[in-house]
């Protein structure tokens, strides 16, 4: 184990109830990826004990992947992004075997976005299921990322039975009917740097108004900084920005939301293990 390892494990005994965990970041994207060892001291600064590194195509997977074998406290997923349409189609059997790997703990990131791309996006469906089915198969929870399409996307979980598996809504932008139906098929939602924005009005409703036990936090680093670094390039250290704005949302403490989050991270990630306690 590397030392800067030891340095985190040993916060999380001294710091148990503000640790944080990132549980949607692309650390494998170069301008990340070129300063990995300065975003990881900024982690160990300000308690975000994990993060989970989220695969957006087959092609850069081993990128993924190596993250999470390198460094213990990371985790991974796999799985293609419905954004990217001239990419290795994923098919179900490869993404099931591709997750049988013990720090992969989950399938995505998946789902539905009408917002960035147009025209028949059948093919996007068509993928959104094909993760559905592999999740379930490898028994491990879903990503979803969605974007303007709610009733497709919850009518295709539905279809496919994601409530058997669950997961999380990432990225969360859409409205609190969304959310509780989302919620109700076992799903949770996950706030990203948006909800510190000013004119973020419909997504700090949902923060304010959905169960904290249902609630995860993320970066989505490299994009979309929270307040006051909106513009700038994301770090998960920067999810405690999103920490504290729930907390003032919702008119309690950094660290119940630090606390609640982290444990949800860990009910719903069941193969993301919680490191063995070095307090010596
Ligand atoms: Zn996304
Ligand atoms: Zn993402």
């Amino acid at each position: 184990m590397g030392r800067l390892n030891q340095h985190v494990l040993r916060i999380q005994c001294d710091q148990y109830l503000t640790m944080l965990v990132d549980s949607h970041c692309h650390l494998n994207f170069p301008e990340l990826l070129d300063n990995i060892q300065t975003i990881r001291q900024l982690m160990v600064r300000d308690n975000i004990a994990y993060a989970l590194c989220v695969s957006v195509t087959l092609d850069k997977f081993p990128e993924v992947l190596s993250l999470a074998e390198t460094y213990e406290n990371f985790y991974a997923s796999v799985g293609v992004h419905p954004d990217y349409e001239d990419t290795q189609e994923p098919e179900v059997e490869e993404l099931v075997t591709l997750a049988k790997h013990p720090k992969i703990v989950a399938i995505g990131e998946t789902g539905l976005d009408y917002f960035r791309l147009t025209g028949d996006l059948e093919w996007q469906r068509e993928r959104f299921r094909t993760h559905i089915r592999a999740a379930i198969k490898a028994n491990k929870p879903l990503i979803v990322h969605t974007r303007k399409a709610p009733e497709d996307t919850i009518q295709i979980m539905k279809e496919e039975g994601a409530d058997k598996i669950g997961g999380v809504m990432h990225c969360f932008t859409e409205d609190l009917a969304m959310a509780k139906a989302a919620i109700e098929l076992g799903f949770y939602i996950s706030f990203s740097g948006i909800v510190t924005f000013k004119n973020a009005a419909q997504v700090k409703k949902v923060a304010q108004s959905i169960p904290l036990e249902k609630m995860l936090i993320e970066t989505d680093s490299p994009y979309l900084a929270p307040m006051p670094f909106r513009g700038k390039t994301n770090q998960p250290g920067y999810v405690k920005y999103v920490a504290e704005e729930i907390a003032k949302l919702r008119g309690i403490s950094f660290e119940e939301v630090a606390e609640v989050t982290t444990n949800n991270f860990f009910e719903l990630f069941k193969y993301a293990k919680k490191q063995e306690l070095v307090c010596k």
